[in-house]
Formats: C-alpha cells, structure tokens, sequence
C-alpha cells in the first residue's frame, strides 16, 4: 500500500508531470515573469469557469481577502462579522486593518455561518460579512445575502477551501462558490482544491467598478504608472504559478469528484456508527471535502489520533483553538453572541486524509483502522 498521508500532491503531480514541465519552462523561456500572458489566461479561463464577470489574480488567500476589505473602504471601527471556527487568515486581515472583527458561531451539522447568530450580531456599526465555505461545503449564501441586503452590508466569500462548489439556489439556479457575495476571495495554496506549487490567490467579483478598484489596491493603488491614487499593496500571482494553474483547472472538476468518490467511501463505513457523526452536505449546497472532518460522540479524540498514528495513518485537527480564543485576538473583538457550537466543535471533530489520490486498499484500511478502535 501506498504511504498514507494528509494531503498527496506527489502523485497528484506525477499523473500531470510533463504537460507542468513543459508549461513552467515555457514561462522561463519567455522571462515573462510577472503579469505575463499566461496571467490574463488564467484570469480568463477561471472566469469562464466560475461564470464570472471578473477575477483578480493575487498573491495568496490572505492578501485576497485584505485587498477586499481595503477595496470595500472599510475605516477603523467599522465592525466585520465572521465565524471564529475557520482558519485565522479569516479574521487576521480584519484586525490587520483595525477594524472590529466580530465572531459569529456555525451551524452544528455543516461547519458554516449559522445565519441565526449572524442576525444577532449585526450592529450599525457592521459593514461586511465574511461567511467561509468550510472544508468545502458553501455557507448558506441565499439566507445571508437577505440578511445582508437589508441592511447594506457587503459580503466577502472566503472561498479557500471550496473553488468550485455549487451553491444551489431555490430558483434552481446553480452558481459557483465565491460569486454570490459582494466579492468572492480564494487561495492556491499548494493543498488546496485547486492549489499551485507556491503561493497563489484570486478575488472575483460581477461589479466593475469594485474590480476596478481592487485591481487599483493590488497593484500600489496605482491609476495610471506612478500615479497612485488610493494606497494599496502589491499582491500579484506570477507567471509560473498562473501557468500550473491552467493545467490544474482543467482538472479541477476531475479533482473534486474523485475527493466525492473518497468521501463516499468513509461515508459508507461510517455513517451507521453511533460514534461518529459523518459530515452533512445540506440541499443547497455540493461538498468540495477540502477536508473530510468528523464529529466524535463519546470518543476520546487523543486516543483514536493515537490509534491512527501508531498505524501510519495522519489525522488532524481543523481547527482546535477558534479565532476567539486566540492569543493575538485576545481584547480585539466584540463578544455578542453566543459561540456554542463553536466551543463544542472544537473539542470533537477529527480530519481524515482527503485528496485525490486515495485509492481503495488505503481507504479500506483507514475505515478498518477507525472501526477496530471503536470495538476494541
Ligand atoms: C488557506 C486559507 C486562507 C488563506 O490562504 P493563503 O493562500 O494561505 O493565504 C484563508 N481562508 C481560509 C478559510 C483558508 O483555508
């Protein structure tokens, strides 16, 4: 059996090796480094694929997600909601920014903004909304986007973890993750859904004039060469990354189903099983199962991870210490609703290997591996 591993982006890579080699030395051939062609390519090849107006190649997800808050003119005590159980890039631009970063808890089942906690905590104050499609499942866009518009508020999709999900409207409409908010911001990093080999990142937007504007902020604010009306940053994705990227989105949908076909598998050994709680896929949504992460109900959760461990098999913790109770975060926030859910999540969920490699003889023995710990 092949080594099990948390993410497997080497045997990924060997099924695409020569159409990669071939492209990545075409750039150094070129020494069209930076905003090369293959850049404006990848930008519009992915916004054919998401069926969007424009896309914005950055640096990675972080900066996406910054350049946004910048580019929506946010100020200094403007309030900005999101959950506090997602990955600190999240909240960090926020409290980069010196805005109020204020933590909303998530739903039970899907790991993503509870629209209930998030009317609760919206103030005056409040100019954007950050829901996270989690590990892969969207956020339930349709219930924040009424939230949102009723009171003017700008929504930021942190779309990280779920390129390519289909958020299902109940017009029967399909649209991608990340184009339903205000903006939309996603990461290439190398384990993502869709990852480059170094850092990588994009903004999408379907309003000009915000394009405009963030294509100003992440280029030195810059309006016409050396003349620079806002300040901005310089976030840009480079020309070899943008050329791995054009392969790799080919795949893209390939790579989602085949973590679908992975999912399917624990799901079918798992989801008989009092202990553990399988991860729901609500009607509106597709799952991306960036992660594959559990529930545990009455499992001790150290126990079962060193089970694994002494087997081979990795598993991790997506994420044990919510933003809230982060050491940087400590005195930064607004406390105004509760974060229950959040509080018991972290305590019980567990990430199982999930990439697009994983073949039956490692899954069969994963399962076999979780269940043998659950009877003994
Ligand atoms: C990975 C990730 C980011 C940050 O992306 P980088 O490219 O690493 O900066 C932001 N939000 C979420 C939810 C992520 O998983």
């Amino acid at each position: 059996m092949k080594n099990l591993q948390l993410v497997d982006l080497k045997t990924q890579y060997e099924k695409i090796e020569n159409e990669v080699n071939t492209a990545v030395l075409n750039v150094l051939k070129s020494t069209a480094f930076i905003n090369g062609p293959e850049v404006k390519s990848f930008q519009t090849e992915f916004e054919s694929y998401l069926n969007v107006k424009h896309v914005i190649p950055v640096a990675n997800g972080t900066d996406a997600l910054q350049i946004s808050l910048m580019a929506l003119g946010l100020k200094p005590g403007d309030e900005v909601i999101s959950p506090s159980f997602t990955y600190i890039a999240t909240a960090e631009v926020i409290g980069l920014l010196n805005l109020t970063p204020v933590f909303v808890d998530v739903d039970k089942e899907t790991f993503c903004m509870d629209p209930d906690s998030l009317k609760a905590a919206i103030s005056p104050k409040t100019k954007a909304i950050v829901p996270v499609h989690l590990y892969g499942h969207c956020a339930p866009m349709e219930e924040i986007m009424e939230i949102a518009n009723e009171h003017g508020i700008a929504v930021i999709e942190d779309t990280a973890q779920g390129i390519g999900s289909n958020y299902k409207g109940k017009d029967g409409v399909s649209k991608k993750a990340g184009t339903i908010g205000t903006v939309g911001t996603t990461s290439f990093f190398p384990s993502k859904n869709l990852g480059c080999y170094g850092d990588g990142g994009a903004i999408m937007t379907n309003d000009d004039d915000l394009a405009a504007m963030i294509r100003m902020v992440s280029n030195h604010g810059q309006s016409k060469r050396y003349y620079h009306d806002v300040i901005g940053v310089n976030s840009r994705l480079d020309s070899i990354q943008a050329a791995i990227l054009r392969i790799k989105l080919k795949h893209l949908d390939t790579y989602l189903s085949d973590r679908n076909k992975a999912a399917s598998f624990y799901n079918n050994e798992f989801s008989e099983r009092p202990e553990l709680t399988v991860p729901k896929t609500a009607n509106y949504s597709d799952h991306g199962f960036h992660q594959y992460t559990l529930i545990l109900n009455g499992v001790d959760r150290n126990d079962l991870m060193n089970h694994l461990d002494k087997k081979g098999i990795p598993s991790n913790i997506y994420y044990p210490l919510p933003v809230h109770e982060q050491k940087s975060f400590e005195g930064k926030f607004e406390e105004r609703v509760s974060l229950e859910n959040t509080d018991y999540l972290k305590l019980k969920v567990i990430s199982l290997p999930m990439h697009t490699e994983l073949d039956d003889e490692q899954l069969e023995f994963i399962t076999s591996s979780v269940i043998e710990f659950l009877d003994q």
